[in-house]
């Protein structure tokens, strides 16, 4: 049956990097037979532009009816005086939480090619990849109460709430398990248990839905340690589990271990497997519209795509492969290029990979 995937370039670098992903589709489509087809919608600044919200009811409505969403990135200083309920980033927060995106997923990989583009040692992250899966929709960044408020003592304070059910625990918990079991079967959840009764639950929940895990090694740790660990020895992490703030701090600290954030790409996905798969990074204005910006991380998004929403893990290696034989080929856009590589434009990386890609089938 043909899948659809639901295009939405959004703002900045974001139709750039997008165009180069949509070749390797239309490669995959033509020369090896992928049953798939596209209709893109506005998103962010772009929909504001063109329908005064950034997240239009027509985007909604063909983000519902795909099988799956490809996004460039949204925002920019064009639109930055805008009231916030209109700011191009309400347009992505009102996706994830219309389609109930709760399993954010972050790989952080790193080619051997790219070594030196860490600020760690070679020997310390080459061949790094581990992923992280994190908690989306719940957590402290949605707990009520919330607010600002004048205590008893009339001094300002804030206030928040850290709050998880076990519905929502366990939900993520099984994501985070059924992921590595198509990796290397080793599960690190993350949590506080010492400090917070929230994460105590947290680490019960996840140790009761390991049970139906059992090939599944599962291990905790501090979120203090986690955080440690992961520059001091990375490789010893598959899969680490997180909510949605610690996950928000350690996969930021994760993606820049391999120094490269035109390279990472992300899914964000709900209950029936339907994802929402991104870059990590943003709209890049300052170097929009230049021809420059790497759209390897987007390309990467549209491999997990077909891992994660469409079950097709040998078109998503494929696609890896692809762009492991461009970076062979000592291929290197701006963002990651060092003496004595070639460097090359956002469109001549897209093209070296789908050559790569359309090679495999000869
Ligand atoms: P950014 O990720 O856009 O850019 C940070 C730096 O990395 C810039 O120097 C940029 O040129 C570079 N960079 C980013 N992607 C690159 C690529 N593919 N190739 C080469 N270089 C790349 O972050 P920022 O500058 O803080 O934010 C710019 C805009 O993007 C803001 O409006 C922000 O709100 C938005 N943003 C959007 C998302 C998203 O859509 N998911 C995420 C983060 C930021």
């Amino acid at each position: 049956m043909t899948k659809k995937i639901a295009v939405l370039p959004g703002d900045g670098i974001g139709p750039e990097i997008v165009a180069e992903a949509l070749k390797v589709l239309e490669c995959l489509r033509t020369d090896f037979g992928l049953a798939v087809e596209t209709e893109h919608a506005h998103i962010g600044g772009a929909a504001y532009d063109v329908h005064g919200t950034p997240f239009p009811a027509e985007t909604l409505e063909l983000c519902r009816a795909s099988d799956s969403i490809l996004l460039g990135a949204v925002g920019g200083p064009k639109w930055e005086g805008l009231d916030y309920s209109v700011r191009p980033e309400r347009g992505l927060l009102g996706l994830r939480s219309e389609l109930a995106l709760f399993a954010n997923l972050r790989p952080a990989i790193l080619y051997p090619q790219l070594a030196a583009a860490s600020t760690l040692r070679p020997e310390v992250v080459s061949n790094l990849d581990l992923m992280i899966v994190r908690e989306l929709t719940g957590g402290i960044y949605f707990g009520q109460p919330r607010g600002r408020r004048i205590n008893t003592q009339g001094e300002r304070e804030g206030f928040n709430t850290l709050v998880y059910s076990e519905s929502e625990i366990r939900r993520i918990a099984h994501t985070a398990f059924q992921i590595a079991q198509k990796r290397n079967k080793r599960l690190c959840s993350v949590d506080k248990a010492n400090v917070l009764e929230c994460t105590e639950l947290w680490r019960e929940v996840v140790v009761e839905v390991s049970a139906q895990y059992p090939e599944v090694e599962l291990s905790h740790m501090y979120v203090d340690n986690a955080a440690m660990q992961l520059v001091r020895n990375p490789k010893q992490f598959d899969v680490m589990l997180t909510d949605n703030m610690f996950g928000d701090i350690l996969s930021d600290c994760a993606a820049m271990l391999t120094g490269s954030i035109g390279m990472l790409p992300s899914a964000s996905l709900n209950q029936d497997g339907k994802g929402m798969y991104e870059p990590i990074h943003g709209s890049a204005p300052d170097i929009a519209g230049k021809g420059i910006a790497n759209p390897i991380a987007t390309i990467l998004s549209l491999a997990m795509l077909l891992r994660y929403s469409f079950d097709d893990a040998a078109s998503a290696e494929r696609v890896e492969k692809a762009v492991i034989k461009a970076l062979d080929q000592n291929l290197r856009t701006a963002d990651i290029h060092a003496e004595g590589a070639h460097k090359v434009g956002t469109a001549a990386m897209g093209d070296a990979i789908v050559a790569a890609l359309r090679a495999t089938t000869h």
